[in-house]
């Protein structure tokens, strides 16, 4: 791990989680899972025991603010200061109504830049599982998560976030020829962020 003096700065920490940021709702809006699976039917796929509307998709609770807060170094606590300026630029907060995240709407999320790591790097695991069966795709549980809090804390070098962005590049463009067009004999690709 880096020493403070080695580790980007807040600005091209915020730059990285851009980069990460554009990459994966790319490559979401590619397959387009949650719309037609989830947000516009009538019972949401995150539900185990209790129904969920499908129009709240995961967003149950507030989780824009799950910022992580464990490192108080200088660097890190000025990224976060700006990465939450940032995120509520041009953002709509609602009234809160209960079982649903403030930023949510009737169109969605109201966060466009910025979304947090456990916002912006989860998906469930009815949607790893398309993935995986339909285009070979692997989409690790919590790695996505754990590399977006890294690129806050300085802790994500530039080098290893390209690595999984190049194979996020890779993935969009598979799921972008559509279910139907698929190599049998494709390999898997596998979304491992750096550790
Ligand atoms: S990740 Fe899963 S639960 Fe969340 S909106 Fe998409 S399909 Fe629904
Ligand atoms: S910030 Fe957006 S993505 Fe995250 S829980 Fe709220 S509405 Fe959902």
């Amino acid at each position: 791990m880096a020493n403070e003096q080695t580790k980007p700065g807040p600005d091209e920490r915020l730059t990285m989680y851009r980069q990460a940021e554009v990459a994966l709702r790319e490559f979401f809006s590619a397959s387009n899972y949650c719309l037609e699976n989830c947000i516009t039917q009538e019972c949401s796929k995150i539900a185990f025991f209790i129904p969920i509307p499908g129009r709240l998709g995961c967003c149950t609770e507030n989780c824009f603010d799950r910022i992580p807060d464990d490192d108080k170094s200088d660097q890190t606590m000025q990224t976060t200061k700006r990465f939450i300026e940032l995120q509520k630029e041009n953002a709509t907060c609602q009234a809160h109504r209960e079982g649903e995240c403030d930023y949510h709407s009737e169109t969605g999320c109201q966060i466009k830049r910025y979304l947090t790591p456990l916002c912006l790097g989860f998906i469930c695991s009815h949607q790893r599982e398309y993935l995986e069966k339909n285009y070979g795709i692997q989409y690790p549980k919590h790695m996505i998560g754990v590399s977006l809090k890294k690129i806050i804390q300085g802790d994500e070098r530039q080098v290893d976030l390209n690595v999984w962005l190049a194979k996020l590049k890779q993935a969009t463009a598979r799921v972008k020829k559509g279910k139907e067009n698929q190599d049998p004999k494709q390999e898997v690709i596998t979304i491992i962020p750096s550790t």
